[in-house]
């Protein structure tokens, strides 16, 4: 029976920030699965890691982004300078409180330090213990050329996959399932990116209907539960979006960029929107949307499909040094997507501390001045509980736009919405 919107974005809202991560648990007691084996749980942290390795392994692989404001950190600060970010004060406190109990793996792709970091304290939280999860710090690599890089990155993804089997002792999956266990995965995972991408393009053109906290919901409840499950709710959701619901307001659009890794708290992302700015496209949950288009299917060597996407697929982000050259710069990729989603400005909101988009901040912001988009910057943690000054700051940004940019009529998203909406005459 198809869910209503309430019950859609009620039931995500609860995935989303349920830090017991009770439906990956409930996953994990189901039936082995044919040609695969137990089910196990895989945690990883932001951003990307190739998550139809895992789900091909019989895994399931869960996003881990952080407590938010939802948990009161504690023995989390004992690990960490005080100044450093506030994202892996809350994963120690999560590993510490015993929520990440069930968990068989732990893979830290590398963003940073501090997340390099954090690989190292998980091996020591577990000690020498043999029953312990299997911890891998997964170098993605910063060179794109497949001889170079793609070997090397293949070699890595091996490393996970021999490192779960070791831990579950299992044996290898014989090679001819693998291949189609595999194939069906980038499938599961290409319908996934795509009902994603065709959701944030109805966004794009009616961002009332869906509001942007609403989004994220949808997004973070998906790396807690099966990509099927996921793919269902995305299915069901866009069928809602397709009717009109809700009323354009004269916000101004803009792009978020620089909240990759530790997650702004949802009170922030409502108050960029009540100061007068619909949310068009940013980079929360950037992991789900790494490859852009689709990973290979039905090839004879699926790891190798996985590989080249992300050789020359991956998006443009801080963590990389510079992703796919081919497709241009960070400074015009940025462009380009602000120029796609036909946004007015950019708003640079970065996690306190946070070392990759801090030092990507001035060159961007600087290309995109050059280009004629304005832009604003300021710093968040995950448990910021204090937005007044940043609604003054973004609702004085969106006045700008609005009053001296451009008169409303010829911004230059807004002819199109009119034209297109039957909502308002
Ligand atoms: S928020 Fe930034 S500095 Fe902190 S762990 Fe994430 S990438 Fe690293």
């Amino acid at each position: 029976m198809q869910r209503t919107f309430e019950a859609l974005i009620s039931e995500c809202e609860h995935l989303a920030f349920d830090l017991q991560f009770s439906h990956a648990k409930a996953w994990k007691k189901g039936p082995s699965i044919v040609g695969a084996g137990d089910r196990f749980l895989a945690g990883y942290l932001p951003i990307y890691i190739p998550r139809e390795i895992i789900h091909a392994m019989g895994g399931l692989p869960v996003g881990i982004m952080g407590t938010g404001d939802r948990m009161q950190i504690i023995k989390g600060d004992a690990y960490y300078q005080s100044y450093i970010c506030h994202l892996p004060r809350g994963v120690v406190e999560l590993a510490l409180s015993g929520a990440l109990a069930d968990f068989d793996a732990f893979i830290f792709p590398s963003i940073c330090d501090v997340v390099r970091n954090l690989s190292g304290m998980f091996q020591i939280f577990q000690g020498d213990d043999p029953a312990g999860a299997f911890i891998k710090y997964l170098d993605l690599p910063q060179n794109f050329a497949p001889g170079v890089g793609g070997t090397y990155y293949r070699q890595e993804i091996q490393s996970v996959i021999d490192g779960i089997q070791k831990r579950r002792s299992s044996s290898p999956i014989q090679e001819a399932v693998w291949v189609e266990r595999l194939n069906e995965s980038i499938r599961l995972y290409n319908e996934n990116r795509t009902r994603i991408e065709r959701i944030a393009t109805l966004r794009q053109e009616f961002p009332w209907r869906l509001s942007a906290v609403e989004w994220y919901h949808v997004l973070r409840a998906g790396l807690a539960m099966p990509v099927e499950e996921h793919n269902n709710i995305l299915y069901e959701l866009e069928a809602v979006l397709l009717e009109e619901r809700g009323r354009p307001l004269d916000n101004i659009r803009v792009v978020i960029s620089g909240a990759f890794c530790e997650q702004p708290p949802i009170g922030l992302i409502k108050t960029i929107e009540m100061a007068g700015c619909y949310i068009v496209d940013d980079d929360f949950m950037l992991g789900s949307r790494w490859i852009e288009g689709d990973v290979a299917e039905g090839t004879s060597d699926p790891l190798g499909a996985v590989v080249d996407a992300y050789l020359q697929h991956s998006t443009f982000s801080a963590s990389l040094y510079e992703a796919a050259p081919a497709s241009g710069s960070k400074v015009e990729r940025l462009t380009a997507l602000v120029q796609r989603r036909k946004a007015d400005g950019v708003i640079f909101a970065a996690p306190s501390f946070c070392d990759p988009a801090l030092l990507d901040r001035p060159e961007l912001q600087l290309g995109l001045e050059r280009a004629g988009i304005r832009t604003i910057g300021f710093q968040y943690s995950e448990n910021t509980g204090q937005f007044k000054v940043i609604k003054e700051e973004v609702g004085a940004f969106s006045d700008s736009i609005k009053l001296w940019d451009s008169e409303p009529d010829t911004r230059m998203w807004l002819p199109t919405v009119l034209e297109e909406s039957n909502v308002i005459a």
